[in-house]
């Protein structure tokens, strides 16, 4: 019997933040729930409006893996329509043709590869080509060192390999990730993420491609000097280097911080893997490597003085997909941002789910997905 048809949802993309954002979860959403899109006004809030590399390449990748009927799929083009039809697990590669972000772009395949109604033992893989250290989007460092391990907490099983670093304006990076299907298990405990417990430890790390070693070196210990002053036990403070691979140059440091997760008594469901949010700063030329590192810090500080909150801006507005689609659960954030309203007024466009901040008081508000 063939599958019922869908109605298609029609989607203004310059609703709320108007950014690539929309593109990007209508797509995932689009793919999940099969039902087909019309996407218009795209990215009408940026300066250079329509569809960009990087997203004419999520559009391009997602219809690879559901075998979709599309039109409009082309640079700059301001609406797009999409039609899914069955998930294929297999092993992909894509390539941006620019420093687009890759991150981004697996962000968009991932929910469907990790729903692709397979047998539980085929995984996928993705290997996408491009940039991997990119303003304003997730470095491949964010998506293993915080991204990955939240999306372990609900039980999906995802490996994220650097093969080659690639940062504006040449790109030339490449990224693995190697996707196991995801079957929700009936006793799964619900997702609870919001009381903070205990700083384990801040790991700062600094790295360059085809740059001086030697920026490293000041960057943490700039960074290490500034937390220290500000009464951060050193005992808790480790701080690494490395030099990345790839063409062209780059340098990145961040900071990776580990909490212990205290749940109420009356959710104890044993004990909490610790929680990890990551701080990330790129290399500018304008900018000392001493700045940078005392700008870290205070991107630290921040979340460590400012809130009580465990999940920072970012993690919050990539965690809600994840949870939508896989029964829902709570956690605590410092900041609602613009991207995290439009992404849940998106979510709720297409899955029978409530998605409620609820302010507890203005260092935090309390993020739940009722599914
Ligand atoms: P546009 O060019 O239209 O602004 P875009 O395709 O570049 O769009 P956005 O809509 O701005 O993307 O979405 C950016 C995504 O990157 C968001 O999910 C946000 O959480 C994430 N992000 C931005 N900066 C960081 C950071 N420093 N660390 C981790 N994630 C980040």
């Amino acid at each position: 019997m063939p599958a019922p048809i869908q109605k298609l949802l029609k989607i203004d993309g310059s609703t709320g933040e108007g950014g690539g954002q929309i593109i990007r979860t209508a797509l995932s959403l689009s793919m999940l729930t099969g039902m087909p899109i019309e996407i218009i006004n795209i990215r009408a809030g940026r300066a250079k409006p329509g569809l960009m590399r990087q997203h004419l390449v999520c559009l391009q990748a997602s219809q690879v893996i559901s075998d979709a009927a599309v039109t409009g799929a082309h640079l700059g083009s301001t609406a797009f329509s999409f039609s899914p039809s069955t998930i294929k697990s297999g092993d992909y590669t894509f390539d941006i043709g620019s420093a687009g972000s890759t991150s981004l772009v697996l962000q968009t395949l991932l929910p469907a590869l990790l729903f692709a109604n397979t047998d539980e033992r085929t995984k996928s893989t993705v290997t996408i080509k491009g940039g991997t250290h990119n303003p304003l989007a997730p470095t491949t460092d964010f998506l293993t060192g915080v991204f990955v391990p939240a999306l372990a907490k609900l039980g999906m099983q995802v490996n994220i390999d650097l093969q080659q670093a690639g940062f504006a304006p040449i790109g030339g990076g490449s990224i693995k990730a190697t996707i196991a299907p995801f079957l929700r298990r009936a006793n799964t405990p619900p997702f609870k993420l919001t009381e903070r417990g205990e700083l384990v430890n801040i790991n700062l790390v600094a790295s360059v491609l085809n740059l001086e070693y030697d920026i490293c070196k000041r960057e943490l210990a700039s960074a290490q000097a500034a937390l220290i002053e500000s009464g951060i036990d050193k005992a808790l403070i480790t701080t690494q280097s490395h030099k990345l691979h790839g063409i062209g140059e780059g340098n990145t440091c961040y900071a990776q911080v580990t909490h212990t997760v205290d749940e109420p008594p009356t959710h104890k469901t044993g004990t909490q893997k610790p929680h990890q949010e990551m701080f990330t700063l790129l290399g500018e030329k304008r900018s000392s490597a001493e700045n940078m590192g005392s700008r870290l810090a205070g991107l630290v500080k921040r979340y460590l003085f400012n809130t009580h909150a465990l999940v920072d801006e970012y993690l919050t507005d990539q965690l809600l997909l994840p949870l939508a689609s896989s029964g829902g659960g709570e956690f605590s954030s410092r900041m609602i941002s613009g991207h995290t309203e439009t992404q849940a007024w998106l979510i709720e466009q297409f899955l029978p789910v409530q998605i409620i901040f609820d302010t507890i008081d203005n260092e935090k508000t309390l993020v739940k997905i009722n599914a």
